[in-house]
């Protein structure tokens, strides 16, 4: 009863704020706004939605959340994969209003967003002043928001050269979930006298405690970034391995990112089973059936004249020919509607499309992702214990869901030796095998946390798996509560991420040994 009225009453006073048509407790609402994009999670609905514009809103959403102790969860684009932007009751703040592009400064090199901006909005309008944020941000992109990517620690395309969304990050202005409701901003930006140009240099860091925060430590409304010019002169080639052997991936990925250096834009290994389930459903086949040997490899090459992109590619080709282990290969021996590599030309459809054609070839539902970055020199090792593991596993996933490892060979490079080791398990969700489904996707992130994995998206599967593998020795977990609590006294901010659900709550009640 306390419940009921507590939520009205908040509702009432939010309504006063934002106006009557973007506020809603209505069913289909929150039958709406119940899920993200995974085959595990159950609906969760919200008892309340809302649509601020404006971080003042947002400020005044966050005192009454305060005032009658209801939690909170941000929301951007909802193309989350691992239950991060739904809410079991309370607030849900979906930001996508806050999409504006308050400042395109060619001459400094950085913009100024709304978080709530979709990564294909900005980049359609930067790309027209020749400017680009490096990163394309993730192949939800057209859909997904900055502030998501921010939070998420996204990786994406042409995250071989430009790193991770945070990387871009020069700071940020952020709602803390305090009774306050508290506006900051970070980098440059926190000398009042400065514009965003750069992120160090005026205080500690702090940008860096709401990047990859999965949205727990504060409500982000404006995201400064970096702004590169855009290398006008792009090309893409695709080698094939003669043999499926992952210790030469290791090689060869070390030796372009070493030799092609900056004119590597974007570097990724798909396996070989993703042409053969391409090929079954292709219409337009060609006569002869394709010999898939091995993994390929697609170079994605960028330069500000064609002149220095003949000679990446001269370095690539000569890279990729040694020692006969890759031979060229095109996407025409599979499909003959795709076009050949040296007509490619770059376009955000491709990128963002990229995922949903690829990644849902099987199985044929959406996959429980574990998509996880390893240290370079660690990548076979790796990929060799993830196939291991659904070996050992197989009776723990769920019936007719067999552990396909397609995609635990889809490798992305990024820079600085690490490596995305991109993957998922298939899972099912009924009621009868949600648990089981659940059980083993945890499992499987505890095995990728014990072999020295770093994931980037958290949300709430993924970090309370970190967690149950115990990963965080008690000084850093005592840490981590003390951040919280000095920007959320209250504990509202997105609950259940990392197993905690209060202050109090003891963390050590959910380690697993496996
Ligand atoms: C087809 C497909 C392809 C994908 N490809 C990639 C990929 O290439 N790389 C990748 O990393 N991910 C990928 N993803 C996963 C996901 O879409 C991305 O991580 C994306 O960045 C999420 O952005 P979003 O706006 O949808 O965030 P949401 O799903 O809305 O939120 C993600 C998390 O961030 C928090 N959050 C969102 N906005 C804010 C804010 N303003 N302030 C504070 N917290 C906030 C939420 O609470 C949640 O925990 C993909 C998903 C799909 C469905």
């Amino acid at each position: 009863m306390l419940k009921i009225s507590k939520v009205k009453n908040a509702y009432k006073e939010i309504e006063d704020i934002l106006g009557t048509d973007f506020v809603s407790d209505k069913d289909f609402m929150k039958a709406a706004y119940s899920r993200n994009v995974d085959p595990a999670f159950p609906d969760r609905w919200a008892d309340i939605i809302v649509k601020p514009e404006t971080t003042e809103e947002v400020s005044e959403i966050v005192k009454i959340a305060n005032k009658y102790k209801i939690h909170m969860v941000p929301r951007g684009g909802g193309a989350d994969l691992v239950g991060g932007s739904v809410s079991e009751g309370g607030i849900l703040l979906d930001l996508t209003r806050m999409n504006q592009i308050h400042e395109i400064n060619v001459d400094d090199y950085y913009c100024i967003v709304g978080c709530g901006i979709t990564w294909g909005s900005m980049l359609s309008e930067l790309q027209k002043k020749g400017m680009t944020t490096g990163i394309l941000g993730p192949g939800s992109g057209f859909a997904a928001t900055i502030g998501g990517g921010l939070s998420n620690a996204t990786v994406g395309f042409s995250s071989t050269k430009y790193g991770l969304v945070p990387d871009i990050c020069l700071g940020v202005e952020v709602v803390l979930p305090n009774p306050e409701g508290t506006i900051i901003r970070t980098g440059a930006a926190s000398n009042q006298y400065a514009s965003p140009f750069c992120r160090y240099g005026v205080s500690p860091d702090f940008t860096g405690l709401f990047m990859g925060d999965v949205g727990i430590m504060g409500i982000k409304t404006k995201a400064f970034l970096r702004l590169f010019p855009d290398p006008p002169f792009k090309a893409r080639r695709y080698y094939m391995l003669l043999k499926d052997d992952y210790s030469n991936v290791f090689k060869i990925g070390h030796k372009l990112r070493k030799e092609v250096g900056d004119g590597l834009n974007d570097l990724m290994v798909w396996p070989s089973i993703l042409f053969q389930l391409v090929y079954a459903q292709t219409i337009n086949k060609p006569s002869k059936r394709p010999k898939v040997t091995g993994p390929v490899f697609s170079v994605t090459l960028e330069a500000t004249d064609q002149r220095i992109l003949d000679v990446y590619l001269e370095k690539t080709e000569e890279i990729m020919m040694k020692d006969n282990v890759t031979r060229p290969f095109e996407w025409q021996e599979i499909d003959l509607d795709m076009v050949l590599s040296k007509d490619w030309k770059f376009t955000l459809k491709e990128e963002f499309n990229f995922f949903q054609k690829y990644i849902s070839t099987a199985p044929p539902k959406s996959s429980c992702t574990t998509c996880h970055k390893v240290a370079i020199s660690r990548l076979n090792e790796s990929v060799q214990k993830g196939v291991q593991f659904n070996i050992t596993n197989q009776k723990e996933f769920p019936p007719k869901n067999p552990p396909y490892p397609v995609f635990a060979s889809f490798l992305m490079f990024l820079p600085n030796g690490n490596c995305v080791i991109v993957g998922g398990l298939g899972g099912d969700n009924t009621d009868e095998n949600r648990e089981t489904t659940m059980n083993i996707w945890h499992k499987k992130i505890r095995h990728q946390v014990r072999y020295g994995a770093a994931h980037y998206w958290l949300g709430e599967s993924i970090s309370q798996s970190i967690v149950e593998a115990g990963a965080y020795t008690p000084e850093f977990m005592q840490f981590f509560k003390d951040m919280k609590k000095a920007v959320d006294p209250n504990f509202l901010l997105s609950p259940n991420k990392f197993h905690m659900y209060s202050y109090d709550h003891d963390y050590t009640e959910h380690l697993v040994k496996d």
